[in-house]
């Protein structure tokens, strides 16, 4: 048995690295991110291919390892370089990302480290760092101390956790659903929709809200409908807002809305994903009056503090209910301890071990301050409010004033049929590879969508993009 295990120990000894090896793995992967960041971003946002990364594919799975330099270059050719390039400048696509750096090198570091941040007793001050950062942002929103919340992966999960809580809360059983009424707008993030039917609440009633002319919930309707429902015996019991739409990045009357959930004792939940954070700038934050009247809010740092993918937040002032649906407990978790001041994000999550996320946030936010991100939140707002100016005069037509980053237009061509002539508008872009729009569809209508949220975004990327709007009119019209 000791030759076995010693003949295995030679082999699986290759895991822990030998320095030489760390080394030398360290540049090659530092050098092709240089380059990935020096020579490529600028340059391109969309890259066409043919077999869609396929060759991926044609690395296969064997006994033994292979070089660093050609699985680097599997990666360039079939992963990193084809279709959109959500890191470039040029992107104005969906909601855009970016990825700061700091993002990667505290994502290294947690990897390395592999720190437990699930449980405070495995790793207490990462609980506290990941706690500490979400009552930074709960301060942000005007939540009382005594919030708390979630660093999830994206806004999606974050939204799924929030809903469940109100479902328990509200102490919905499985007999109540059918008779459960949800409010929402039609410019909900379908996220909501997919967060509700995973929260088995398929057959709950969903009452879509009308909106006024710039895409917000009609508050007085919203109370009508309440009042209506209650009447007819049914239970209003979740009331969402959005504090930025992904189609408009148009904001809910928050102010209005939280007052009625109050009174009609729904649960008010928020979907800042997309624009909490634009209530670091002074001068944006009023538009999120009421934002505070909430119960929950789902924020998204991989959006408003363009963090790479895989962070999002949810804060919430009834940490106690947001324990209660996600703790559980098991026999070998028996030595752990509850610490009412820092919860372990295993108790108030679906979540056991996770990747330590609050890392990223804190090193970035910590290494560089929060004044680079305030003033990269403004400027955003000022190139849409350009964007939106200058679009105008190359003749397109536009959808509301934009209250965050992101705005609507399109062509409306002397012959032939709009839809068609504005998708090849964001076909020919998207072809020509430096800028990138997605479209949308508001009752029926087709949208070009603008959305600047990238921090590598500045002037010159608004500026090429009127530019290659103003000639592909001029050469299609
Ligand atoms: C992006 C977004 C979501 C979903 O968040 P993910 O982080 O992508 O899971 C939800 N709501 C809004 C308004 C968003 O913009």
């Amino acid at each position: 048995m000791i030759d076995k295990i010693k003949k295995l120990e030679k082999i699986s000894t290759q895991l822990e690295l030998k320095p030489e090896k760390r080394k030398k793995w360290n540049q090659s992967v530092v050098s092709y991110i240089d380059h990935f960041l020096d020579d490529f971003n600028p340059n391109t946002t969309f890259h066409a291919s043919e077999d869609m990364g396929k060759g991926i594919l044609d690395v296969p799975i064997e006994e033994g390892g292979k070089p660093i330099e050609d699985l680097l270059v599997a990666l360039k050719d079939n992963v990193d370089r084809i279709s959109l390039n959500p890191a470039s400048a040029g992107h104005f696509g969906y909601i855009p990302g970016g990825g700061v750096y700091t993002t990667a090198l505290a994502d290294y570091m947690a990897a390395a480290t592999n720190r437990f941040s699930g449980v405070y007793y495995a790793c207490p001050g990462a609980v506290r760092m990941e706690n500490h950062l979400i009552r930074w942002m709960c301060k942000m929103v005007g939540y009382p101390d005594t919030a708390l919340g979630n660093l999830s992966s994206g806004g999606s999960i974050a939204n799924l956790s929030a809903i469940s809580t109100a479902r328990d809360v509200k102490n919905i059983k499985a007999r109540d659903i059918e008779k459960c009424v949800i409010y929402l707008t039609e410019q909900v993030h379908h996220c909501v929709q997919k967060a509700l039917r995973i929260a088995g609440m398929r057959e709950a009633i969903i009452r879509y809200i009308p909106m006024d002319n710039a895409y917000k919930m009609k508050a007085t309707i919203l109370e009508q409908q309440i009042v209506a429902d209650k009447k007819q015996g049914l239970r209003p019991f979740l009331v969402v807002g959005s504090a930025g739409t992904t189609n408009t990045g148009t904001v809910d009357p928050l102010d209005q809305i939280g007052p009625l959930a109050k009174t009609h004792d729904l649960w008010f939940h928020v979907d800042a994903a997309y624009g909490g954070f634009f209530m670091l700038s002074p001068e944006m934050k009023p538009l999120f009056k009421g934002i505070e009247l909430s119960d929950s809010i789902a924020i998204d740092p991989h959006k408003g503090l363009f963090l790479s993918y895989g962070i999002g937040a949810l804060l919430i002032k009834n940490v106690k209910a947001l324990y209660q649906t996600h703790r559980y407990s098991a026999s070998y978790l028996q030595d752990q301890i509850f610490v009412e001041e820092d919860p372990s994000p295993a108790d108030l999550s679906p979540e056991l071990t996770r990747h330590f996320r609050g890392l990223r946030m804190w090193l970035s936010i910590q290494l560089m301050g929060i004044r680079p991100f305030r003033a990269a939140i403004e400027e955003k707002v000022y190139l849409c409010r350009y964007f939106y100016d200058q679009i105008q005069t190359l003749g397109f037509e536009v959808g509301p004033y934009p209250e965050l980053s992101t705005a609507i237009f399109r062509y409306i061509p002397k012959k032939g049929d709009p839809t068609k002539f504005n998708d090849k508008i964001v076909e020919l872009i998207k072809q020509d590879g430096r800028i990138f729009f997605s479209s949308t569809t508001i009752d029926g209508v087709y949208w070009i969508r603008f959305s600047v949220f990238s921090f590598r975004t500045h002037l010159r990327h608004v500026e090429l993009a009127l530019t290659l709007l103003e000639e592909i009119i001029s050469n299609e019209i």
